[in-house]
């Protein structure tokens, strides 16, 4: 799932600033030093940053899958 756009508590943007954060601590970076940073003062935006998952990188594989036996079952179909 992409990050939120809005803090689900407070309501603030934070979909514009999660991009730079993933690349800092990607490089190494302690994350509430990035986040303070950033300007991310408050913990409900904080949690946002924190406990948001990626998951498009574990679903991708399933539709590689499933597109590879459409193909089989198209060929077999022929
Ligand atoms: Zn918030």
């Amino acid at each position: 799932m992409l990050v939120p756009v809005r803090c689900f508590t407070c309501g603030g943007l934070i979909a514009d600033k999660y991009g730079e954060y993933s690349n800092r601590v990607k490089a190494g970076e302690d994350p509430a030093k990035v986040m303070d940073s950033l300007g991310v003062k408050r913990y409900c935006c904080r949690r946002m940053f924190i406990s948001t998952v990626e998951t498009i990188y574990q679903i991708i594989p399933y539709y590689e899958a499933l597109r590879r036996r459409m193909s089989e079952v198209q060929t077999e179909i022929e």
